[in-house]
């Protein structure tokens, strides 16, 4: 018997899969399609470790299997190679991140053909090739064309350690996504994406897809849909006016000051009314310093300081009210200025006993009780010393308020989202330029379409400005170009495109990326057949973080391609999993922890088929798992197993193959068929696993096996171990790859469960019967048995004193 030596089987299948093709898409075929994807990398140079290959494994086993099922399987990879982390690595190495990157690409694209993954590279693509980037930055002229890109000056996010401007996504809890620092706020001249003309269509067309509840819920909360009613406070005595939004107009009797966000423009408006415009003015710069999460944490004692000179007026009552400025008001949401009900929300209620207001009570509860005076009612109830409207339910009075306030044009329904403009520029190096062009006389023009790429010139020092200032300023020969509409002297937009951009429509790329020759006009309309023929995505697998960046973003490029004619689909992902993290020594593994485990040395010790079963033995697929060294051991056990059943083929007589496998393991093998079919579908890797491992010990004691049934277990290994069942299938004397084969079908007559007669004694004394499945486990016998009416009677409110079980025969309980 010839022992299991991975190293030399590993490499020769894939060289095979590679020559031959295996897992090469086709673009013509009566088979029915599968497009199953992974979110491309950013090449790293650190390389891949163990917890990235464990998506890869989940798509590649399921990609596999469908191959066998008969699908015309399309698996791609590519590299999401523009970026800072590979700039940052290039600004500390002092190498050009064109060099780092491409070599981070070579050792990457190494690892992954290691591990067994069977893509179809014909159709490999780079975001940071000009090739590619043509095409990115085609995108933006058409979202530019179609008014969906725009240029505004505003108050930004900025990280000072990155030097450069962010997108409100990447801002998490007021750090840098990136580098963790504190982002500051600034203001620029920037270009933004036209997101929010999507805001309604992000949040309904949710329903239509596949994904896990979790993502769904982040999304809706980031795009952020609040309906309610947007009321007029004019000043008296003025022209001016303060639009407040409300989702609880209901509550606008109880209206006892106002309140203006810092930033709000009306301060400024106001400032020849205003008594005490410094002290405003030195609390509003104080809060600019002052992060969103500080700005509005729960726990954190409310500021503010009321505007003197100038009052409100409340349009329900006409009473004047105070007008105060307080950071926990936001100019982002809503109008940035609201309405303070502080016996009805928490927050104006400290607010209004720290600066002593009136607290004045106009809802009462239905049936719950009050803790009011000590604490504002939050909920919805019965309006009070509300004049006409007391009597009405909240629900009511919200519909008649609005009413009365429209009628009188001092209010309207409206709809706000927390959902802001995509901010697209950044201020590095590494990225797509942006094909704008500045002329002083036209002002901005787009480059010419035939005039693209836009390339990105070479320069040595790609350092950061810091200013808000790319570095593509530095370049003489880049920056200074003639304007598209009058041909006078111009200087090119300088900074480049977030990478969010090139990953907004690498998935369209891959359906034909290798039929891609043109390089002029348009590749949506030219491949419009393949997109239609590939799209949407069967089956996207990648990291939960993404899921208000990238997965936002993807989805608002499908809808304006949608409405710009050049595909017919609203969702590009039909079905999403996010596979769950690999943690190692209690923490998420990372380079700068140092608890990185890489897969090359498991390649090298116990390969890659190993490493494939471990990644998905280790624990649910979705959820987060603890690598253990010492855990893949048991892995390359099983698979060592699985290869020794073959001795008895290879060695023995040829009458060995005719032998029949006896009816349990028939059985057994069945079963397994069936659970491992099932768990592929529900994602359970590790239960079908722990199954296949069942049936090979079962089937390594069994006396006598059939040639025929050893086959169908290789089977069912091969998208798991893909190496070992190939070479196992060719030693069995078969030619063609066991990926052309078919996926095993299990016969139902013996998977159905046999079911008896189960006996429920109490004190050692048959008092009930029930019909069950042999072989079935104590606690669901127990819970059966707990659940029946017959036996709860006998049982009464006694006390079980002791449980005698005899599996597949009795149940004896001592009361
Ligand atoms: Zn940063
Ligand atoms: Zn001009």
């Amino acid at each position: 018997m010839p022992v299991y030596n991975h190293q030399n089987i590993e490499k020769k299948w894939q060289k095979y899969w590679q020559k031959k093709n295996i897992f090469k898409a086709e673009d013509e075929s009566s088979k029915p399609k599968f497009y199953c994807l992974d979110m491309f990398p950013y090449p790293s140079s650190y390389g891949l470790h163990v917890g990235h290959l464990r998506g890869y494994t989940i798509s590649d086993i399921i990609a596999k299997k469908r191959l066998m099922e008969g699908y015309n399987v399309l698996h791609p990879m590519g590299w999401d190679a523009f970026g800072l982390p590979a700039e940052n690595f290039a600004l500390k190495t002092g190498v050009h991140p064109a060099i780092t990157t491409q070599k981070a690409i070579k050792n990457i694209k190494k690892q992954l053909i290691s591990s067994g993954l069977g893509y179809d590279w014909s159709r490999e693509i780079c975001s940071c090739s000009k090739d590619y980037y043509q095409w990115t930055q085609w995108m933006f002229l058409e979202l530019y064309k179609a008014g969906l890109a725009y240029r505004k000056k505003a108050e930004v996010n900025f990280c000072p350690s990155c030097k450069t401007v962010l997108a409100n996504e990447q801002v998490i809890d007021g750090k840098c996504e990136r580098c963790q620092n504190i982002v500051s706020k600034k203001q620029l001249e920037q270009w933004f994406f036209k997101i929010t003309d999507y805001a309604e269509r992000l949040i309904d067309d949710l329903d239509k897809i596949d994904w896990p509840d979790k993502i769904k819920i982040m999304q809706r909360n980031w795009i952020g849909k609040s309906e309610g009613t947007e009321i007029i406070f004019q000043i008296p005595n003025s022209e001016f006016q303060i639009p407040v939004f409300t989702t609880r107009v209901d509550t606008l009797f109880g209206c006892t000051y106002i309140v203006i966000a810092p930033e709000s423009s009306i301060i400024k408006q106001l400032k020849p009314k205003i008594s005490n415009y410094k002290e405003v003015l030195d609390y509003t710069e104080k809060a600019k310093t002052k992060s969103e999460t500080e700005r509005l944490a729960e726990d954190k004692e409310k500021t503010g300081v009321e505007i003197k000179g100038i009052k409100a007026i409340n349009p329900i009552n006409n009473e004047e009210v105070p007008i105060f400025v307080a950071d926990y008001v936001l100019t982002e949401y809503g109008t940035g200025a609201i309405m303070a009900v502080p016996a009805h929300d928490e927050r104006d209620f400290l607010f209004a006993k720290k600066y002593n207001l009136s607290v004045k009570e106009v809802i009462q509860p239905v049936n719950s009780q009050t803790k009011f005076p000590e604490k504002a009612f939050e909920d919805d109830g019965v309006l009070i010393n509300s004049g006409v409207f007391t009597g009405l339910s909240s629900l009511e009075a919200r519909e008649k308020i609005t009413q009365y306030l429209s009628e009188k044009k001092l209010g309207k329904k409206a709809v706000y989202y927390k959902l802001r403009d995509w901010l697209i520029s950044r201020q590095r190096y590494w990225g797509a330029p942006i094909p704008m062009i500045f002329c002083p006389k036209c002002g901005w023009q787009a480059v010419a379409e035939n005039d693209l790429p836009v390339l990105l010139p070479k320069i040595k020092d790609f350092k950061p400005g810091g200013e808000g200032e790319s570095p593509l300023i530095k370049s003489k020969k880049f920056l200074q170009t003639k304007c598209p509409k009058c041909g006078g002297l111009a200087k090119r937009e300088t900074d480049t495109m977030d990478t969010f951009v090139c990953s907004s429509w690498y998935y369209l790329a891959y359906a034909f990326w290798h039929k891609q020759k043109n390089q002029k006009g348009s590749i949506l309309k030219e491949h419009k057949n393949l997109i239609k023929f590939w799209l949407p995505v069967d089956l996207y697998v990648g990291g939960a973080e993404h899921a208000c960046l990238h997965l936002l973003y993807a989805r608002f490029f499908v809808k304006a391609l949608k409405d710009l004619g050049y595909i017919d689909f609203d969702e590009a992902f039909s079905k999403l999993f996010n596979q769950g993290t690999i943690y190692h020594e209690g923490a998420k593994m990372s380079k700068s922890r140092g608890n990185v485990v890489s897969p090359d040395e498991i390649f090298k010790k116990y390969g890659a088929d190993t490493l494939r079963v471990y990644e998905l033995f280790i624990g649910p697929a979705d959820q987060a798992c603890q690598w253990q060294d010492k855990g893949i051991i048991g892995s390359y056990r099983f698979l060592q197993k699985v290869w020794q059943l073959l001795d008895r083929f290879e060695t023995q007589s040829k009458k060995m193959k005719t032998i029949e496998t006896s009816l349990p393991i028939k059985k057994l093998l069945h079963k397994t068929i069936k659970q491992v079919t099932e768990d592929i579908e529900s994602f359970k890797f590790n239960t079908a696993i722990s199954s296949l491992m069942v049936l090979t010990n079962e089937m390594e004691k069994a006396e006598q096996l059939a040639v025929s049934d050893y086959e169908l277990l290789i089977k069912l290994v091969a998208p798991f171990a893909p190496h070992l069942s190939e070479e196992i299938w060719q030693r069995l004397g078969h030619k063609a790859s066991i990926f052309f084969e078919n996926w095993p079908k299990y016969d139902k007559e013996l998977v159905k469960e046999e079911k008896f007669i189960f006996i429920i004694q109490i004190n050692g004394k048959i008092r009930d019967k029930v019909e069950i499945e042999k072989g079935i486990s104590r606690e669901k016998v127990e819970e059966i048995v707990f659940s029946r009416e017959k036996t709860q009677k006998w049982i009464k409110d006694k006390e079980i004193k002791k449980i005698i079980f005899v599996p597949d025969k009795l149940i004896n309980l001592v009361i």
